[in-house]
């Protein structure tokens, strides 16, 4: 039983109007809102448990201790990593990607390797390897799009050469919504004995994940997606792998000894935790998760997908629409006739949607599409029918203005 009024209660911001409206959040790709119980983890970390983890002999550096380390357990079982040297703990996907962009380039990265990208990345997965192809003279090739907007298989196979080192693609657009085979992406790429990095931004919160089952040999996401905190992420990476590379920031924690002559350094997961890691963040971050297991990450997904048919089928019957690729489940991005995407979000606002316009942080791919950018309304566990058909009665209303 999907009780979804049982959820919204959970979320207390739901509760809110917005010029007197009742809010409709319908901007979950951004940022998911917290349940009362994520809420209540940060609440209690501060008020019973704080202080800094593993350097402590005394009972409440301990206790903070044991349930960052628990929270890292629980992020393990979540994804089915190895063991929980696999689990590091950063700010977030953008975090992450720049850590693997450093740290496996300083290691395996030369002038003219190459690594591999798509067209529909979000800009955390462009530029951290630009930036690396500043420092170290490396290139990116990046997948074509097909006609409906999914990648390109037959392309992407024709890019690999004896110096691809690494493919790093999205699992889910964050623009389109649209998911792609990841799992026969990171196949091909270990033909050639090629790692992959899988962005997993915007399919944690909507599907089940295995690492193991996918054999990606990185998987990063954001907290603050999956009804956890702002400010912590992870970076799943295979033990060996993440063994072989150079640690990211220095610092405390990281370190086993430190001499002027020569430094050591930690065993994973710390050696790349430099600094004070955000362990409550950490430990909201595990209490959002026991949340998602508690409603059913299944059950979760059915209802969005049920939701995005619903709603597309709605937004189709409105004149001059535009949808852009074929949405799967968690987001979906349009535009009506030639009404401007910001003036579209601005009059919705007012009706007390939040809906998120312009590019997305995916600017090659609406160059790819030649349109100034979208609107964009994506869902969450708590999202209802009666939201979408708010959201299409707003469309339909700021259309005949414009006509
Ligand atoms: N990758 C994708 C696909 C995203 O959707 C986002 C955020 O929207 C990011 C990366 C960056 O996530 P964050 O800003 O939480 O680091």
């Amino acid at each position: 039983m999907y009780d979804l009024q049982e959820i919204r209660n959970e979320f207390p911001i739901l509760q809110r109007q917005i010029y007197g409206k009742p809010l409709v959040y319908l901007d979950n790709a951004a940022t998911t809102q917290k349940p009362r119980c994520v809420i209540e983890a940060i609440t209690e970390a501060y008020t019973n448990v704080n202080a800094n983890v593993h350097r402590g002999v005394h009972f409440l550096s301990q206790r903070a201790t044991e349930q960052y380390e628990d929270a890292r357990e629980r992020v393990r079982r979540f994804i089915n990593a190895k063991s929980r040297q696999e689990v590091i703990f950063t700010r977030g996907t953008t975090e992450s990607i720049n850590l693997v962009a450093s740290s496996f380039g300083d290691t395996f990265l030369g002038e003219g390797d190459e690594v591999i990208i798509s067209t529909m990345e979000h800009h955390s997965n462009i530029v951290p390897w630009q930036l690396q192809a500043q420092r170290k003279g490396i290139k990116l090739r990046v997948i074509p799009l097909r006609e409906d907007a999914s990648l390109d298989k037959e392309a992407y196979t024709t890019l690999f050469s004896e110096k691809t080192r690494l493919v790093s693609i999205t699992h889910t657009s964050n623009v389109m919504g649209m998911t792609n085979p990841v799992k026969e992406f990171i196949d091909i790429a270990h033909s050639h004995n090629v790692p992959v990095l899988i962005d997993g931004a915007q399919s944690i919160p909507h599907k089940k994940i295995d690492v193991q089952e996918l054999d990606a040999d990185f998987f990063v996401f954001s907290g603050h997606k999956i009804y956890g905190p702002t400010g912590i992420g992870v970076l799943y990476g295979k033990e060996e792998l993440l063994n072989s590379m150079n640690p990211y920031q220095g610092g405390g924690e990281m370190i086993q000894t430190v001499r002027f002559e020569k430094t050591t350094f930690n065993e994973l997961p710390y050696k790349f935790e430099a600094g004070t890691p955000d362990y409550v963040g950490a430990i909201a971050l595990a209490q959002a998760i026991d949340f998602v297991e508690s409603v059913g990450i299944e059950q979760i997904a059915a209802h969005e997908q049920q939701l995005t048919i619903y709603t597309l089928d709605k937004l189709r019957e409105i004149p001059g629409m535009r949808i852009f690729g074929k949405p799967d489940g968690s987001a979906i991005s349009f535009l009506v006739g030639d009404i401007h995407p910001a003036d579209l979000g601005t009059l919705l606002d007012r009706l007390g949607i939040a809906i998120r316009t312009g590019h997305h942080c995916a600017q090659p791919l609406i160059d790819h599409f030649g349109i100034p950018g979208t609107v964009r309304a994506s869902f969450a566990m708590y999202n209802t029918y009666e939201e979408a058909d708010t959201l299409v009665a707003g469309i339909t209303r700021v259309a005949k203005m414009f006509e």
